[in-house]
């Protein structure tokens, strides 16, 4: 694993993320979390109970991959969380958690964000998987997304929010700006009808779009076609 930004960047991308992610209403006060590995043995993560949307990069606390502070202040409340999340993806360096409204009143109706609907959706993440229900601020949270974040890198956590992960802090924030913008979008056609869902041609065809655009991020939908077609029609890559 490379580490292409210096603490200085990274206290400093905390920063502008908690702040995007509070003046894009994906948080309201000190909701949400943000961590990214600093090198092989720590973490940087936001503190404890702070308004995202006003954080400078000095308040910003060094643990080691335990989740056990080494600088700074109190870490989140859910360190725990992104203990795990980065302990299940080493192939990841960062991890976002915010309560965006619009995927988490989805959850709240009971409607799941696995129908393939907006094709971008399709070809980057595949379908957003929902956690069941876990309190937060307790173990019973950070177990209940190690098996679920080996298949995705975005997850809908019911009744609470959404954790993404990624190669670095700003990709994980396009995820969650990505899912929460289609979350929208989805909330609007459904006043107006039937949102119509994309049909499995239309689908493989965008998985081949994935490929073709050599597209790494891990996608729930390309694993599931793909095994679905295994013994059909495989998805190939363009020659
Ligand atoms: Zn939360």
């Amino acid at each position: 694993m490379t580490f292409p930004y210096s603490e200085t960047e990274l206290r400093q991308q905390l920063c502008d993320i908690g702040r995007m992610m509070y003046e894009r209403g994906f948080i309201g006060a000190a909701d949400g979390n943000l961590a990214v590995r600093l090198d092989e043995s720590r973490l940087l993560v936001t503190p404890s109970g702070c308004l995202k949307g006003f954080m400078v990069p000095e308040e910003m606390v060094v643990t080691d991959l335990d989740g056990t502070p080494i600088g700074g202040g109190r870490p989140s409340t859910e360190i725990q969380m992104h203990v795990a999340l980065l302990r299940e993806r080493q192939d990841v360096s960062a991890v976002v958690h915010a309560h965006p409204p619009y995927c988490v009143a989805f959850s709240l109706a009971g409607i799941p964000l696995t129908r393939c609907i907006i094709p971008e959706i399709v070809v980057t993440i595949g379908n957003v998987p929902t956690v069941p229900y876990a309190t937060p601020g307790t173990r019973e949270l950070p177990d209940s997304l190690r098996e679920p974040i080996r298949s995705a890198d975005v997850l809908l956590l019911e009744r609470h929010g959404m954790v993404t992960v990624a190669d670095e802090l700003w990709n994980a924030f396009k995820l969650l700006d990505m899912v929460e913008h289609s979350a929208k979008i989805v909330h609007l056609a459904l006043q107006l009808g039937p949102a119509q869902v994309l049909d499995q041609e239309q689908v493989s065809k965008l998985m081949q779009s994935r490929y073709d655009l050599g597209i790494q991020s891990r996608n729930t939908l390309a694993q599931d076609l793909l095994a679905r077609l295994a013994c059909s029609t495989p998805i190939t890559r363009k020659s």
